[in-house]
């Protein structure tokens, strides 16, 4: 599904990723943990295709094809999905509009036909049911003054809608409320399925008791530093990130 090869990356000159190298196969939950200030959100912007981040050498491969050399809007259609620690605000759209464009540009590519409001709105609502929550957030603007927990629900809430092949969370760094770690977990255990990967970016182990990840890796200085299981996220909460630090200077 997704082949990242000793990816080296920089914003500003400055490099950040130096020799990233990550396999996930289909069917997949991986979370990558590390701290603050490793490399986290730079991946996954890299991964979005956001030009300020400038890959310098390596290489990423999405389903056999050169992901690199696709367009952020075309890595969409291909199926990629990317929830952001910080998503966009739009003031002034309607997110359930928002979300209505944005599921059907989808379709489009996909070559299935558009929704129309009725049928869309039945798809949304059970979404909704299916994620134990409420159909507040529907009629504001786009992020527009969304609490954190409100963001991080919109985003499950899209992904639900949009089904991707491979989607990519970046957790906020600052602690989300119980009900909201519930709702991403709910969102990611209701889209696993032997065709979709997920990569879960997090940097809090909590996350992980509702969420079975296959491969839980470490990254330390813009690098995986360690890959294992489960076990290893409890480790980590165990011994905090210090120790970490050996096995970068090995690495
Ligand atoms: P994480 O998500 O693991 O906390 P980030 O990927 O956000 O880490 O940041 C990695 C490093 O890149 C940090 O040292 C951060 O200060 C730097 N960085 C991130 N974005 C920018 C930017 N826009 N300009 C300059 N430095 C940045
Ligand atoms: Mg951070
Ligand atoms: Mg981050």
């Amino acid at each position: 599904m997704l082949k990242v090869n000793d990816l080296h990356a920089s914003i500003n000159g400055k490099p950040i990723l130096q020799g990233l190298n990550l396999t996930i196969n289909p069917g997949e939950i991986h979370a990558i943990m590390g701290p603050n200030g490793s490399g986290k959100s730079t991946l996954s912007k890299v991964l979005a295709g956001r030009e300020e981040y400038v890959v310098t050498s390596g290489s990423i491969t999405y389903k056999g094809q050169d992901l690199l050399a696709l367009a952020p809007e075309e890595r969409a259609h291909q199926g990629i999905f990317m929830a952001f620690q910080y998503p966009v605000e739009i003031p002034g759209v309607n997110n359930t509009y928002f979300m209505h464009q944005s599921l059907n540009a989808i379709r489009t590519a996909r070559g299935e036909p558009e929704l129309n409001s009725v049928d869309f709105m039945r798809l949304v609502r059970s979404k909704l049911k299916l994620l134990n929550m409420d159909e507040g957030l529907l009629k504001r603007y786009v992020n527009t003054g969304f609490s954190g927990g409100e963001m991080k629900r919109n985003e499950i809430l899209q992904m639900s809608l949009l089904e991707p092949t491979l989607a990519i969370l970046d957790e906020t760094d600052s602690g989300l409320d119980i009900d909201a770690l519930k709702i991403v977990a709910q969102g990611v255990n209701n889209l696993r399925s032997p065709e979709r990967s997920l990569l879960v970016i997090t940097h809090y182990q909590r996350l992980l008791d509702y969420i079975q990840p296959d491969v839980v890796h470490v990254l330390s200085g813009g690098k995986i530093v360690r890959s294992g299981d489960k076990s290893l996220a409890l480790e980590l909460e165990d011994k905090g990130y210090g120790w970490i630090q050996d096995y970068r200077e090995a690495a």
